[in-house]
């Protein structure tokens, strides 16, 4: 018998993700994309906004939900462009002229100023009733990732999304070192990122709160 776990996003290629992920590690669960009303996200940080988007799909579908809100934070910018970052350079400007205007920015600002982390927050919010006990009263939990690195000077590389051609991941193996995001696989990336980091606190929370045991 599979669990539907409904993700809150119209966005298939994280629903593939999720499901991908997820099916490697807790195969009863089958997540399935929300296609209800988009709340407003007018949160003040990656937990509150995650959990503004899980709320409204529990709520539309009664399903357990899980949403994801993530974004490059910078040390010197004291956490900017954090929950701004799919918009930084202006609604609809795209990651291009996003990333382009955080490197403008970052122009007079070098070596370990240059200090960045990715954080990811995924929020997992289950309904009175529709988890694992069905006694149970509604039931959230949010899970942080973060993945730390610096800012490159220029972009470097052409693989991943966003913000990865500029970031550099502190940490990475011998062979990996000095390479930035764009320029890892996506089996590389997968292995330290903070939405992985995120997903592994989260897994157990998952499996315990909607898997009948
Ligand atoms: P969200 O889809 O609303 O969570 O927006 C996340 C934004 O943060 C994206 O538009 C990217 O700009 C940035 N971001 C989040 N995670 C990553 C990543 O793994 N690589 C590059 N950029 C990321």
């Amino acid at each position: 018998m599979s669990i539907r776990v409904v993700l809150a996003t119209h966005n298939a290629h994280k629903v593939a993700e999720f499901q991908e992920i997820l099916g490697r590690v807790l195969p009863d669960i089958e997540i399935v994309a929300y296609d209800g009303p988009e709340p407003i996200e007018d949160g003040a940080s990656f937990t509150a906004n995650a959990l503004i988007k899980a709320r409204a799909a529990a709520e539309f579908t009664g399903l357990p939900a899980l949403a994801d809100d993530s974004g490059i934070c910078v040390g010197i910018m004291s956490g900017a462009p954090g929950i701004f970052s799919a918009r930084w350079a202006g609604p609809g400007k795209g990651a291009e002229a996003n990333l382009n205007l955080l490197l403008a920015q970052l122009g007079d600002i070098h070596g370990a100023n240059r200090e960045a982390w990715f954080t990811c927050a995924i929020a997992l919010v289950v309904p009175a009733g529709a988890g694992a006990d069905p006694a149970a009263d509604a039931f959230a939990h949010v899970a942080v990732g973060e993945w730390r690195g610096s800012l490159a000077e220029a972009p470097q590389g052409e693989r991943g999304f966003g913000y990865d051609p500029i970031f550099l991941p502190d940490g990475l193996p011998e062979p990996q070192a000095g390479l930035s995001a764009a320029e890892l696989t996506a089996e590389q990336k997968n292995a330290v990122s903070h939405r992985t980091r995120a997903f592994t606190e989260m897994i157990p929370v998952l499996r315990m709160s909607v898997i009948p045991n």
